[in-house]
């Protein structure tokens, strides 16, 4: 038995439950992709174009920091966006498991460019003051590790990269997933609200500043300067 046997049966029971709440835009398609940190320099990630249904725990792969092999099927190749979930470890200490999705809400903003602003208290908490949009390359490159990496120092919980989906981190894969949810929240109640062509109250700049501290001090604990 491997010992990295509970970070993979988790990010598979992670991955079957976003799939099966419609996260992935399609039930039987393969977009998106799940990881926890494993170690001090190792992912565990859902592996390339395989269908979630059709996943096993030994199928997920364990690879490096620079990418490189060190447990898991053989056969499979770890997802083409484990560059990105990389740098997010190796950027944020706050950061223990990384979701990407194709969800629906988060993907209207991905389309029409548009920040999601601080609206609820308990979201902007959770995911930060604003969740901003990560400029737009194709999947799998290494120009759109650099663009999130350009982004991660806002140390917010959920983004949104352009023409393509959402990303939501969390301190443990449960909290990745309550961001996922968070954020679709929100970007759902946004949409209909910009669609009323009323004018949005956004809120005070206290809290705003209050929900950018919250998000800084759970940085600062984790790097162990609190
Ligand atoms: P993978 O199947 O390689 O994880 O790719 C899916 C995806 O969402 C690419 O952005
Ligand atoms: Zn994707």
């Amino acid at each position: 038995m491997s010992k990295y046997e509970n970070c993979k049966k988790s990010v598979l029971e992670a991955s079957i439950w976003l799939s099966e709440a419609g996260f992935f835009g399609s039930h039987r398609g393969t977009g998106g992709n799940v990881s926890v940190r494993a170690d001090e320099a190792a992912l565990a990630i859902t592996p390339s174009s395989v269908k979630y249904q059709e996943i096993r725990a030994s199928d997920i792969c364990v690879v490096g920091f620079d990418l490189s092999f060190i447990d898991g099927n053989d056969k499979l190749k770890p997802s083409v966006e484990a560059g990105m979930h990389s740098i997010i470890y190796q950027n944020r200490p706050d950061v223990n498991a990384v979701i990407h999705t194709h969800q629906i809400y988060g993907s209207i903003f991905s389309i029409i460019n548009t920040p999601i602003p601080a609206l609820f208290d308990e979201v902007s908490f959770s995911l930060g003051p604003v969740i901003e949009i990560i400029p737009y390359a194709l999947s799998g490159t290494p120009e759109l590790v650099n663009n999130v990496a350009g982004k991660l120092s806002n140390n917010a919980n959920a983004y949104v990269l352009q023409n393509h989906g959402i990303l939501a981190l969390g301190k443990t894969l449960d909290k990745a997933i309550l961001h996922a949810e968070l954020l679709e929240k929100v970007a759902n109640i946004y949409c209909l609200a910009l669609s009323t062509g009323k004018p949005i109250n956004t809120l005070p700049e206290a809290i705003s500043e209050l929900a950018m501290n919250i998000r800084n001090y759970e940085v600062q604990e984790a790097q162990g300067k609190k």
